[in-house]
């Protein structure tokens, strides 16, 4: 692979660049190499610092057309970030989902096996599918995977991010590393109900959106999920790690055909232990009593999130692949990353 960190004659195509990880990819991107970024998305309203940075050129398109999708795999180095993410659309949006999750990404996919680019595929978690309490550490190349029944249309976002990794890693010629993330949060992520999205968000950004409006935290059968929540800055250390092996002759051929979790499994909690430790950290940060915020309030998921919702009741990386082939650790503490995740909510959103 003819790539080097330290190569001003790079550019990185991040396809997502607006998203939540995207922003952080690219701020990340032009603060630590000399490299170019092309960045692909529907909207660039996080990014508006850099809109008119000189080593950033930016598209509003989606990977539907194929011309866009050819233009992305004329570079060297892709990070496919693009998706429908938010588990409150996997039910009502099923076809929609499947669209982006599998339809975009193959064809980027195709395209970037003929023109030899490097492909940095984001996958989920998620596809380690209906995880039960007792569910040991995901293994990225022996854990299997069991998803619910086609009604419980929760699962069409696992089964279409799945099909793209089957997809990616069946396709002749093509270089590739899959992602998959574990919860990453961090400033940027989601957004808030009625103010700049609607529907539901993933669960830090619905409970920093209760705490701010002085509502209770939903917790969705009981809380009893276990989620390992991993700071948005470890998952860009992570792909930085990536590069670098990619980059190195030696290296390269043992990041190359493989999936790699990205998660910190020293940060596992359950929905109803972030819950209060988010209560706790709010009313640090207000100056008050844990008391004095309402409860939390136990729903039922499809009272919540309609018909067809299902979940996955527990999800721990692996982490030795990582560690092993790049020398990568998540580092970042859980309240650490908590703290830093709802200051910035709060901050964004008063004003
Ligand atoms: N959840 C919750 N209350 C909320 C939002 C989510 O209890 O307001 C639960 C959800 O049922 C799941 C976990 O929190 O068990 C994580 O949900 P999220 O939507 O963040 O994403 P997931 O990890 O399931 O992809």
């Amino acid at each position: 692979m003819n790539l080097r960190l330290d190569d001003s004659s790079i550019t990185v195509a991040i396809v997502g660049c607006g998203g939540f990880i995207g922003s952080h990819l690219l701020d990340a991107v032009l603060e630590r190499t000399r490299w170019r970024v092309f960045g692909v998305d529907l909207d660039f309203y996080r990014l508006q610092h850099r809109l008119n940075h000189e080593r950033c050129e930016f598209l509003c398109a989606d990977l539907a057309d194929p011309a866009v999708v050819e233009r992305i795999a004329k570079f060297p180095l892709v990070v496919n970030l693009a998706a429908i993410c938010t588990p409150s659309r996997y039910m009502g949006e099923a076809c929609e989902v499947i669209r982006s999750n599998y339809d975009h990404p193959a064809a980027l996919a195709e395209a970037c096996a003929k023109s030899g680019s490097w492909l940095v595929h984001f996958s989920t978690s998620e596809i380690y599918g209906k995880t039960t309490p007792d569910s040991g550490e995901l293994l990225e190349d022996e854990t299997p995977a069991v998803f619910g029944p086609v009604s419980a249309s929760r699962w069409s976002y696992a089964t279409a991010k799945l099909l793209a990794e089957r997809f990616i890693a069946g396709l002749p010629g093509l270089r590739w590393t899959v992602v998959r993330p574990f919860n990453f949060v961090g400033p940027y992520m989601d957004f808030m109900p009625g103010v700049d999205g609607e529907g539901i968000p993933r669960v830090l950004a619905n409970f920093s959106t209760a705490l701010l409006r002085g509502e209770p935290l939903k917790l969705v059968n009981g809380g009893k999920a276990k989620r390992c929540f991993t700071s948005v800055h470890d998952a860009v250390d992570f792909l930085f790690a990536l590069f670098d092996a990619g980059s190195d002759p030696e290296r390269c051929d043992g990041v190359l055909s493989q999936a790699f979790n990205v998660g910190n499994a020293e940060n596992e909690v359950s929905v109803a232990e972030l819950a209060a430790r988010m209560r706790s950290i709010f009313a640090k940060v207000r100056g008050v009593d844990v008391s004095t915020l309402p409860e939390p309030q136990v729903v039922s998921g499809e009272e919540y999130y309609g018909a067809g919702y299902d979940d996955s009741m527990r999800r721990l990386p692996s982490v030795e692949k990582a560690q092993r082939l790049l020398g990568f650790k998540a580092a970042i503490p859980l309240d650490t990353a908590l703290e830093e995740s709802l200051l910035w909510f709060v901050k964004h959103y008063s004003v």
